[in-house]
């Protein structure tokens, strides 16, 4: 019977095999922002269009969202799906930032915690979206966990695949050093070997966990 590896160590094997990932893909705290609700069930491929499109229409910016107009915002990020509301939301989140904090930055100057309630209280954004925002737009430490990290935990360790967002995000946060560069790069590692290997159907025998996998339901 395989002995479950601890969790630090499957971090260095999907390192070893990844190397470092510079996540996430975006410029500005307000590129990374847009682009974690605008990846809402679409694939980044279509982000990444409509993230050109906005920044070619001078569109990628706190005052133009906050007081656009929503069909023309629509139009510019039409290359992701619901459109129409992911340009409703990215203008009411942003009109409560501005009227709130003045900028991005102000608001990012709260602690983890009171940041990611607010971010929270605001429509369109949810668990994964808000720690995405809080890790990589904001730079403070809070563990992303999305479908990747729990289909991989499962079969590797036999965690419940239906685990609560937080529990699972307790877990990572009380077992793994509290740094923010690990925390940034773990997810990316989960995100790779989900799109790569762990997928619907895995691909077991060239996966960098295979021989430390229990491989549950697989
Ligand atoms: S060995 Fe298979 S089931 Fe385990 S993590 Fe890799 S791809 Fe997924």
């Amino acid at each position: 019977m395989i002995q479950d590896i601890p969790i630090e160590e499957l971090y260095k094997k999907l390192r070893n095999h990844f190397g470092f990932l510079d996540w996430w893909p975006g410029e500005t705290p307000t590129e990374i922002f847009v682009g974690a609700i605008l990846t809402q069930r679409n694939s980044w491929k279509n982000v990444e269009k409509a993230i050109k499109n906005m920044k070619k229409h001078n569109a990628l910016n706190i005052k133009y969202i906050s007081s656009c107009n929503e069909q023309a915002l629509s139009k510019i990020i039409k290359s992701v799906g619901f459109s129409n509301q992911k340009a409703k939301y990215l203008k009411q989140i942003f009109a409560d930032i501005l009227k709130n904090y003045g900028s991005l930055e102000n608001m990012f100057s709260l602690e983890s915690e009171p940041l990611r309630e607010k971010l929270l209280s605001m429509k369109g954004i949810g668990n994964e979206t808000a720690d995405s925002i809080i890790l990589y737009a904001a730079g403070k430490r809070k563990f992303v966990i999305d479908t990747y990290t729990k289909r991989i935990m499962h079969r590797v360790y036999g965690i419940d695949e239906n685990i609560k967002y937080e529990k699972l995000q307790t877990y990572f946060e009380s077992n793994i050093k509290k740094d923010l560069r690990l925390y940034k790069d773990f997810h990316a590692q989960f995100v790779e070997l989900g799109k790569n290997y762990c997928k619907t159907r895995p691909i077991c025998n060239t996966c960098p966990l295979d021989l430390v996998c229990r491989k549950i339901g697989v």
